[in-house]
């Protein structure tokens, strides 16, 4: 059975809050999220039948800045997945230090069994029910599992048109650019920034690099990616293009294993071509066709689970052989089996750090739309690698000081910070 996701992630709050000693007070306001939102869908099909679809959004906390956080599109999706989720970002916002607080929504549908026109309807329609709850300044959402920047692009245009037509009351002395903020992960020349297609998978990449440094890696470094997204794609190919050697990707449908290596832009255009990775793996004599569960158990030096959360549990934590797991996915590991894994001495680069580049650059977008500039790919590429390095090292500061697991030393470093923006 599927652990709630909402449970485990207050295990890590209150292990993380006993070791650096928050107060009781914090602890209580801190484990529950201040604002949930669930609201019902009406959704018109292409065949003209009328659906009433569940939409939730959770605003956890914004102390230090506001609700930040991705949309997700999946028939699992419900609430105490997205409280834990919004949990997360309030978390991985502290950790890499941007102004924004923590917040996520989600649709509870399949947005493979709809139609581009029914997508932009449901999407519109979600944009209209949460207006009076976002804004630049208050909620910025973003794109998560099965959302992108048409998405946004949608989502956006829609909040601006209620506000323009005063439909909604929320502070409207905002610039048409600046009210594009209200939603980031936006394609370029729609109010996007340069970088934010690959920013999550970019950030992977310099974590890793800064861990494989730390821990005097020898390289070449085998590497197996579940997942094959925004964020296992790019994290792949960056990777590759640094000399790590990717031996194993999946996607839902399954996945290819080759000792040799796996050439990611190959994958990538048999992706865009609608082919599958099993698919790709039967037409590839020099690779085999494994299951996701197999490819988690592979005797590599980086394991990276980039796909959805829980899938290293107490079932197979100890069959985990790979001496690194870097966290892309949020949630890939549930407390259990982080347990087993750090007694066997695996090291976990946490989700709140791994994965923070998206959000990162989310920030610079939104930084960008709100201030009338425009940066460069270089410019924002610097930017963040100087956030995620940054990060990582305070971080790895505070897991040597207080002989903590990186996750517990993340967990730290964010409520620091969270609880110095309590309000008095
Ligand atoms: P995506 O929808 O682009 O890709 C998800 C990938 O996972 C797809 O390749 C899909 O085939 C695969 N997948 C789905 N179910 C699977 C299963 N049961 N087993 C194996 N693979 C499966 O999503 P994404 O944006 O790449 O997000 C992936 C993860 O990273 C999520 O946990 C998300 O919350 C997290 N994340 C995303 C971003 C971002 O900027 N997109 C930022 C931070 C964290």
């Amino acid at each position: 059975m599927k652990q709630n996701p909402f449970t485990s992630a207050i295990t890590l709050l209150e292990k993380a809050a006993k070791i650096m000693g928050l107060s009781a007070d914090l602890l209580k306001i801190l484990s529950v999220p201040e604002r949930t939102i669930q609201v019902s869908l009406p959704f018109k099909k292409d065949s003209g039948e009328l659906e009433m679809i569940d939409g939730y959004r959770v605003q956890y906390n914004n102390w230090r800045g506001p609700y930040k956080g991705g949309l997700r599109y999946h028939p699992e999706v419900d609430m105490d997945e997205v409280k834990a989720l919004a949990f997360w970002m309030m978390i991985k916002n502290a950790v890499c230090d941007v102004p924004f607080g923590g917040g996520k929504g989600g649709i509870e549908v399949d947005p493979k069994s709809l139609s581009k026109a029914e997508l932009e309807r449901l999407t519109r329609s979600f944009a209209k029910e949460l207006t009076p709850n976002i804004g630049p300044e208050v909620d910025v959402p973003a794109p998560d599992v099965n959302t992108n920047g048409q998405i946004m692009e949608w989502f956006g245009d829609e909040y601006v048109k209620e506000v323009k037509s005063q439909k909604a009351k929320v502070k409207n002395e905002y610039t048409e650019n600046q009210l594009r903020a209200v939603v980031t992960g936006k394609p370029l020349g729609k109010g996007g920034s340069e970088g934010r297609e690959e920013a999550t998978g970019r950030g992977g990449l310099f974590v890793t690099e800064q861990l494989v440094e730390k821990m005097g890696l020898r390289r070449p470094l085998t590497v197996a990616v579940q997942g094959f997204g925004n964020v296992g794609a790019h994290m792949a190919a960056l990777l590759q293009e640094k000399g790590y050697k990717i031996i194993a990707l999946s996607d839902s449908k399954g996945g290819i294993y080759s000792e040799k290596g796996i050439d990611v832009k190959e994958v990538e255009v048999f992706k865009k071509m609608g082919g599958s990775i099993p698919d790709y793996a039967s037409k590839r004599s020099s690779g085999k066709a494994i299951s996701n569960e197999e490819l988690l158990e592979l005797p590599v030096d980086i394991l990276v689970p980039a796909a959805l959360e829980g899938v290293i549990n107490k079932e197979n934590a100890s069959k985990i052989q790979a001496k690194v797991v870097v966290e892309m996915a949020n949630g890939p590991i549930t407390p259990e089996a982080d347990e087993i894994l750090n007694k066997k001495g695996i090291v976990v680069v946490p989700d709140v750090l791994a994965n923070s580049g998206g959000v990162t650059v989310s920030y610079f977008e939104w930084y960008q739309n709100m201030n009338n500039e425009s940066w460069t790919k270089d410019e924002v590429n610097k930017k963040l690698k100087e956030k995620m390095v940054a990060a990582f090292e305070e971080v790895w500061k505070i897991k040597e000081e207080k002989d903590v697991d990186l996750r517990t030393a993340a967990y730290i470093l964010a409520l620091q910070r969270i609880s110095k923006t309590a309000p008095k």
